[in-house]
């Protein structure tokens, strides 16, 4: 047993601005207590916090956890003509393959009509793998497609499972990445996440346990993946609330992204009439999947963007509830949830989900998302329509796709504006209030994502993980200006080198 008592905390979120004393017992709030209340008997260390901040740590509702340190070290092509790209790629040296991300369609005029051809003369030896912005999309050379047994008129563009067949004949093993990915999130405040990679991502958090490192992790397991697995048998989540790892939910993909005009539509894209994107799995093929991992004790985490697509997982999300037996309770989760057609909220409802929305993707999006959706544009991202409805709202940021910033998220839940703050509101009734925002990420996050009893709120028996803030969260943007000073998880002091509070 360790005592550690804090003194002159303010904490977030609390009506009460007074500073108080936080009593921390074994890794758990013992209590909060007016200035010199705090028993003192058995307390081991007292650390004076001179009036500064303490939040609970955040949970991320949905990234891509080992993903984004591999991606992290992969050449960064956004913003850059064909030119710069070529000249960062030739610059590259690489004998194993070459990786980047970031290009933005339309596809560069000078790679066209074949970008297998514009990367065979440059790099005609070693696969090269190109993925656009949201990772649906990627461009390959020859030496790729001959590993994926594509002929030679193939032009090098390969979208969804494609894409995801030729990415996985080219990565590197995950496993090395876990304390990488574990620190990066403590670096940001956050102490738990979800992520949804592929098995070999579970593989790696099995053999190097997140805990270790001061951070729990929950995961969704691919639908290809859990359907391969049934048919030798029997096949049960893994871990439970007060695990450090878990496995709760079988990953759907329903349909596409916005970007690549792939979001699957109740009607026609605004500027693209006959296309009403790409469904990936619908009806009776969609909903054997959702009975199978239900009876099992599965929840489903269905990746929804466009309305027809939502419409679709609300569905699957019934179909797994019917099914599910009593005893187990499991929640189902609906990842992006960006175009709600008003008229399913009444369904969504009654399905009990959690709606996953991830506001930062707001930052990019906002520029083509009325072009693209109209004034159906209106319920993108319905983050206050849903909340008012009573429907649940957790939030991630989707790293890697967008920073994993989770002040910029709430920044852009609460202001729906660019970066920087300039520009006018996208979907301004959309907005909701900062501290609504901050517990989409915290108290709320914990009960959607399967995390131990309490978690995220501070509150005395509740897992005391927290950080330490220089700033008014409130008044934070993004991570930069938070002034994190320290972040305790774990019952540990969890930063190197952060001042007087580091030990
Ligand atoms: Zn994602």
């Amino acid at each position: 047993m360790t005592q550690l008592l804090l003194t002159s905390v303010r904490r977030y979120p609390d009506s009460n601005q007074q500073p108080l004393e936080l009593l921390i017992d074994s890794g758990r709030v013992e209590g909060w207590y007016s200035p010199g209340k705090a028993p003192r008997a058995n307390v081991d260390e007292v650390i004076d916090l001179e009036g500064r901040w303490i939040a609970p740590t955040f949970v991320d509702s949905h990234l891509h956890l080992l993903y984004t340190e591999q991606h992290s070290k992969q050449v960064d092509l956004a913003c850059l003509s064909v030119d710069e790209i070529d000249e960062k790629l030739s610059a590259k040296q690489s004998d194993v393959a070459l990786i980047g991300h970031g290009w933005r369609d339309p596809i560069p005029e000078k790679m066209l009509p074949n970008p297998r051809r514009f990367l065979d003369q440059r790099f005609p030896e070693i696969p090269v793998l190109l993925w656009n912005a949201d990772f649906h999309r990627v461009l390959v050379n020859s030496k790729l497609l001959d590993l994926l047994n594509k002929d030679s008129g193939h032009p090098g563009v390969l979208v969804e499972e494609e894409a995801e067949e030729a990415w996985n004949l080219v990565k590197s093993d995950p496993s090395d990445e876990v304390a990488g990915a574990c620190h990066r999130l403590l670096g940001f405040g956050i102490s738990a996440a979800t992520t949804f990679d592929r098995g070999e991502s579970i593989k790696a958090f099995l053999k190097s346990t997140p805990g270790d490192h001061g951070v729990i992790v929950r995961h969704g397991l691919a639908e290809e993946e859990f359907l391969e697995s049934l048919e030798g048998g029997d096949i049960p989540p893994v871990g439970g609330l007060e695990d450090d790892f878990a496995v709760r939910w079988v990953k759907i993909f329903v349909d596409g992204t916005l970007g690549s005009r792939t979001a699957w539509m109740k009607k026609d894209f605004s500027d693209d009439p006959g296309n009403r994107g790409v469904c990936r799995r619908s009806g009776e093929s969609l909903f054997h999947t959702a009975r199978e991992a239900a009876l099992r004790g599965w929840g489903l985490a269905l990746h929804a963007i466009g309305d027809a697509a939502v419409h679709e997982a609300i569905h699957a999300i019934r179909v797994a509830q019917s099914v599910r037996p009593s005893h187990i309770k499991m929640s189902d989760r609906i990842e992006h949830l960006q175009l709600l057609d008003p008229e399913d909220i009444p369904l969504l409802i009654e399905s009990g989900a959690y709606a996953s929305l991830q506001p930062c993707h707001l930052f990019e999006d906002r520029q083509i998302i009325r072009s693209r959706w109209g004034d159906r544009a209106d319920f993108a991202i319905p983050f206050r329509q849903l909340m008012s409805e009573g429907v649940p709202v957790i939030t991630g940021t989707d790293a890697p796709i967008e920073s994993l910033d989770p002040w910029a998220d709430i920044y852009a839940a609460v202001h729906r504006k660019n970066r920087d703050g300039s520009g006018v509101a996208e979907g301004p009734r959309q907005r909701v209030t900062f501290e609504e925002a901050f517990l989409s990420k915290t108290a709320w996050a914990a009960v959607a994502n399967q995390l131990p009893s309490g978690y995220g709120t501070l509150k005395p028996g509740s897992r005391a993980d927290f950080q330490v803030l220089e700033k008014e969260p409130q008044l934070v943007a993004n991570h930069a200006e938070s002034g994190l000073v320290q972040v305790f998880t774990f019952g540990a002091w969890r930063l190197v080198g952060k001042g007087s509070l580091s030990l």
